[in-house]
């Protein structure tokens, strides 16, 4: 059995250099504890379930993050068990989501699924809030340069995320050191192995049902145009700050 072993060899790592399963997480914020079976955490969202109402209800946020998020990181530690990896392995959200067609389908849709949802929280802040309601700085001048305006770069995102069949995301991605637009299936992302259109995202949000469902039902249009309200736009310029932008 995996936990067995891994059991045995956390322990038998405790003095020794190696240790079986450590997940560095991308979004954590506290240290890991090496002796953690279950590496990877659920980050807390830095606002409360109701603040991005009306925009996303109350009851969709807490289901989406205590239930969906969580069983995606539940999920990847599953299969991470599975894999019984060597004593010395080390596994970090960046290299499970960019190495994902190697890792198999379970770890595919699981670290993905934990990478995407923790960004998506990350990139909302509550409407109420201060902050600006668009694009400034640097980050306006390129989608300024690369759609014409920040009317119709939405435009072209919203296409793409009304576009994406079944579940999904719609992307703001830096690639090559320019903007762009695309979508991918399931909890994939541009930053995969297997994506067709690769970068890394600055912007995301979540067109499967379970995000919209609730207070949407099937008008995911409605979904997307009212998203825009609670964009964390301070957050997404960070992103691209940080994204190797030309
Ligand atoms: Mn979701």
């Amino acid at each position: 059995m995996g936990i067995s072993r891994k059991d045995f060899l956390v322990k038998s790592a405790m003095g020794a250099a190696a240790v079986t399963l450590l997940g560095r997480d991308a979004f954590a914020t506290g240290s890991v504890d090496l002796s953690d079976k279950t590496p990877f955490k659920l980050p807390a969202l830095p606002y409360a379930y109701d603040a991005l109402e009306p925009y996303i209800d109350r009851q969709t946020m807490e289901i989406h993050h205590t239930k969906h998020h969580q069983a995606y990181i539940n999920n990847l530690h599953a299969a991470l068990d599975k894999r019984n990896a060597p004593t010395g392995t080390i596994y970090t959200l960046d290299d499970l989501v960019k190495n994902a067609g190697k890792y198999g389908d379970a770890v595919r849709n699981n670290a993905g699924g934990h990478y995407n949802h923790s960004l998506f929280w990350s990139i909302m802040m509550p409407a109420y809030s201060t902050g600006t309601k668009s694009p400034s700085g640097k980050l306006k001048e390129r989608i300024d340069a690369k759609f014409g305006s920040f009317e119709k770069m939405k435009t072209e995102f919203e296409t793409a995320a009304k576009t994406r069949f079944g579940s999904g995301w719609a992307w703001l991605i830096v690639q090559n050191g320019e903007l762009a637009i695309c979508s991918t299936a399931n909890q994939d992302n541009p930053l995969m192995d297997i994506a067709e259109v690769k970068g890394t995202p600055i912007l995301a949000v979540d067109v499967w049902e379970h995000a919209y469902y609730l207070k949407y039902q099937n008008k995911r249009p409605d979904y997307i145009s009212a998203w825009w309200s609670v964009v964390n736009w301070a957050q997404v310029e960070t992103l691209f700050s940080k994204a190797g932008a030309k």
